[in-house]
């Protein structure tokens, strides 16, 4: 007999995109499951998966259900609110509950071998000295580590195998004798947080105390502080009102390259428990991160995009630093804004989230403008320094060599000898972009993809910077035998290399993805930048974010002129953002900053709308334009992208559905278009892109869609609010 209360089926949901859940039987020798908790069910044949208890039922619609095989977690691993965010976030873009939440979880918590969750123990010293020098008499190694860890701990048992290799065994001896304990910590906490005792400006006043009078229910502020105007400080004094009342917090920055920075900035200024949660870390550390931040045990997570999902004991805000960065957009699997679902879990849990940027995303520029953000605005700079110059300078009209004007150069050549530093932006890495014959102009492109052949002159090579792929340098034109073939442009490679030769005794400091390649790498760069000896930084987007060079004086930006032939809508937005970005960087106490542009379109509109009006205004120019072309943020976008190695078929596929929205009058569809890269690893790829006036009728058309090309052989996407049409 059934004992009461006791469920028969148990839904549960699966990274499966053909339902929301699967109904499984509860078998007798089972207890019932946590909602939220893990279980591991039969999917298929014979396939063991991972799954999440959604609701229990009496009954299912299916006969012969498959029972459940065990139950990992005694305890929920996502609560109630984790599971609305999830389900929520599913709907809008449009998978299934369970791709959503098999896109949040840690690997480790994927695994159907159910190891614990390697949880460190760092041991610290109990009694006085004397009482464990009596006592330890008899055993030396332990009055060692005694003292080690008296010294220098809390540590883990692995930072003491210097001194014993049974040091875990040693440390369980001392507990026995109560001269030492383990705790559950993840990271030290700070004992003796540091009071820099700044004076705040009247603009980080203001805005803290908008923030402290919001803490503690929903709402969206956007901090918009132009570079310098201390953004930091702000975050770091709201963060630390909100520890006072027990609350934790999220801060989301876009790379792992940033988290270092402001984790010690926070780090040194609170009394808390602070982790770093990214994928650099292993699968175990980051489930570790997770388990810490749910039991409360964490105070301040510093996370990169997917550490949106971290489930929290007490969150009280999500900070969100470089909110219009593109990295915060998913751009394969799930294809999920990790702003746009901070602002939805602050929603569902009632507690206040922070976009801070010096260039806000029209998008919640837009939002502050109609007031459904809150806009905070920092015009002023801490150090009081002054903005930098700008100069716009005709590329052609200035021989470059190797990519840098003569007139570059001597600047360059005055900031150095002044002591300071320089930085040279240039977003394209490799020696030179093009590979050309000059006799039949053939140009080297890629056997799989759609897109030149960069040369990297360090590997003499030519490679796909798409699928990676290596060809060999061909001595002759592959199109007419010619030996005049040559490269064309410009690449971070070749500008480091005309730099060395002209400014041989200066380091040229190359930050870009072929020359740094480890974490570690990138740290010994930025100390190098840091030490403030005079050099010159060559570096790509990966350096536009976030990073203080306090005693950079002159920046030079090549080669931005692609920008305006691009047929992105957005690309005038990205380009400002990334010139504004940059060009705050220049600039010192004692020397006011310049900026050189070199480009082929001095007397572009752009560039005078930029620097004369300034961002915001630029800004509100340009959403002006996009409410007038029907564009986002005024319409509501989707892409669907579509790839197979005959064109023909994809565009007969896509033809099908665009002749299925015909009738849809709220719904406009343009295509099938070839995506930005048209070809990539021998996929043809193509597009639909949907624009609504309404949400909701986006959504119920691709609804449809889905339901009705579920035909296998093509492989096809939604993309909701995209940010690339690439
Ligand atoms: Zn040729
Ligand atoms: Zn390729």
């Amino acid at each position: 007999m059934q004992k009461p209360n006791r469920p028969d089926v148990v839904q549960v949901a699966l990274k499966i995109p053909f339902a929301q859940h699967l109904d499984y039987q509860l078998p007798e020798h089972l207890s019932t499951p946590p909602v939220g908790g893990r279980v591991l069910v039969n999917l298929g044949k014979n396939k063991t998966v991972v799954g999440i208890v959604l609701s229990f039922s009496d009954h299912s619609s299916f006969s012969k259900l498959k029972p459940i095989q065990a139950i990992l977690d005694e305890q929920a691993i996502l609560n109630e609110a984790d599971l609305t965010l999830f389900k929520q976030a599913s709907k809008y873009y449009q998978v299934t509950l369970g791709e959503m939440i098999f896109t949040a979880l840690p690997a480790w918590l994927k695994k159907t071998a159910n190891k614990p969750i390697p949880l460190q123990k760092w041991w610290r010293t109990k009694s006085t000295l004397e009482q464990a020098t009596e006592r330890l008499q008899a055993a030396p190694k332990q009055l060692e580590i005694y003292q080690y860890l008296l010294l220098h701990g809390p540590l883990t048992s692995q930072s003491l195998s210097h001194i014993s290799s049974s040091a875990s065994q040693i440390c369980k001896q001392l507990a026995e004798k109560n001269l030492a304990q383990a705790e559950e910590l993840c990271l030290l906490a700070n004992e003796a947080p540091y009071d820099p005792g700044f004076q705040l400006t009247a603009d980080q006043d203001a805005a803290l105390k908008q923030l402290k009078q919001a803490h503690d229910k929903f709402n969206v502020m956007l901090l918009d502080g132009i570079t310098g105007s201390g953004k930091t400080e702000v975050y770091i004094q709201f963060i630390q009102n909100l520890m006072l009342e027990n609350k934790q917090v999220l801060v989301l920055v876009p790379e792992i390259g940033l988290t270092p920075q402001l984790f010690q900035e926070i780090s040194q200024r609170i009394k808390g428990q602070m982790a770093v949660l990214h994928s650099g870390l292993s699968d175990g550390a980051r489930a570790r991160v997770w388990h810490h931040a749910k039991t409360g045990l964490i105070d301040v997570v510093v996370a990169t995009r997917s550490g949106i999902f971290t489930p929290f004991k007490n969150l009280g805000a999500i900070l969100i630093d470089e909110e219009h960065d593109l990295s915060y957009k998913q751009q394969d699997g799930t294809r999920y804004s990790a702003r746009d679902l901070a602002v939805l879990r602050g929603k569902i849990n009632d507690f206040p989230v922070i976009l801070g940027s010096a260039t806000p995303s029209f998008e919640s520029l837009n939002h502050a403008i109609g007031g459904k953000y809150k806009w905070l605005k920092l015009r002023s700079r801490t150090n009081n320094n002054p903005m930098p110059s700008i100069t716009l300078q005709n590329a052609l009209n200035n021989k470059p060599s190797k990519g840098l004007s003569l007139k570059t150069l001597h600047k360059i050549e005055s900031h150095l000898a002044n002591g300071n530093q320089v930085l040279v932006f240039l977003n394209r890495r490799g020696w030179s972009p093009k590979l050309i014959c000059n006799e039949c102009s053939w140009i080297g492109t890629c056997d799989d993809c759609d897109a030149y052949l960069t040369y990297h002159k360090h590997l003499n090579l030519l490679k796909c910077h798409h699928c990676d792929r290596r060809y060999t340098l061909p001595e002759f034109c592959p199109g007419c035998g010619s030996q005049h073939v040559e490269t064309l442009g410009v690449g971070t490679e070749k500008i480091a290399d005309g730099l060395s030769q002209h400014f041989s005794d200066t380091p040229i400091i190359r930050f870009d993805r072929d020359a740094v390649k480890t974490p570690k790498h990138w740290q010994n760069n930025l100390e190098a930048v840091r030490s403030g000896n005079p050099c010159v930084i060559v570096g790509t987007q990966m350096l536009s974010k976030g990073h203080d060079f306090p005693l950079l004086s002159l920046v030079v930006v090549v080669n931005v002129d692609n920008s305006f032939f691009s047929s992105d809508f957005r690309a005038t937005e990205y380009l400002a953002q990334l010139l504004t970005q940059v060009s705050g960087r220049a600039g010192r106490a004692d020397t006011k900053g310049e900026v050189i542009i070199q480009t082929q379109f001095p007397d572009h509109a752009f560039f005078h709308a930029l620097f004369d009006q300034g961002y915001e205004s630029f800004a509100k120019s340009q959403l002006t334009e996009r409410q007038e072309m029907q564009f986002p943020p005024y319409t509501y976008l989707a892409i669907i992208r579509a790839q197979h190695r005959d064109a023909s078929l994809l565009d007969h596929f896509l033809n099908d559905m665009v002749v299925f929205c015909e009738n849809n009058e709220q719904v406009s569809v343009l295509g099938p278009l070839p995506a930005l890269v048209a070809k990539k690893q021998k996929l043809h790829r193509m597009q639909l892109i949907l624009n609504a006036n309404q949400r909701k009728a986006l959504h119920l058309l691709i609804y449809q869609l889905k339901k009705q090309f579920n035909d296998k052989s093509i492989q096809w996407f939604v993309d909701i609010d995209p940010v690339s049409f690439d």
